[in-house]
């Protein structure tokens, strides 16, 4: 299960200092690497776009 983030990024950069495994990406919207996703929701609690949930 992985943490995913929908075109609703609007790439303020909250969500990257919250990731303990970096797995975030910037872009003009912002990806999550699936693989190393842990799912932990750090991200989505600190995202003020609600752009990033649950797979
Ligand atoms: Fe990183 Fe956790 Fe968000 Fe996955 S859910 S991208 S591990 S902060
Ligand atoms: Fe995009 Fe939300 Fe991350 Fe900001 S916190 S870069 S809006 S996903």
């Amino acid at each position: 299960m992985a943490h995913v983030i929908s075109d609703a990024c609007v790439a303020c950069g909250a969500c990257i200092p919250e990731c303990p495994v970096d797995c975030i990406k910037e872009g003009d919207i912002y990806v999550i690497d699936k693989e190393a996703c842990i799912d932990c929701g750090a991200c989505a609690a600190v995202c003020p776009s609600d752009a990033i949930s649950p797979e």
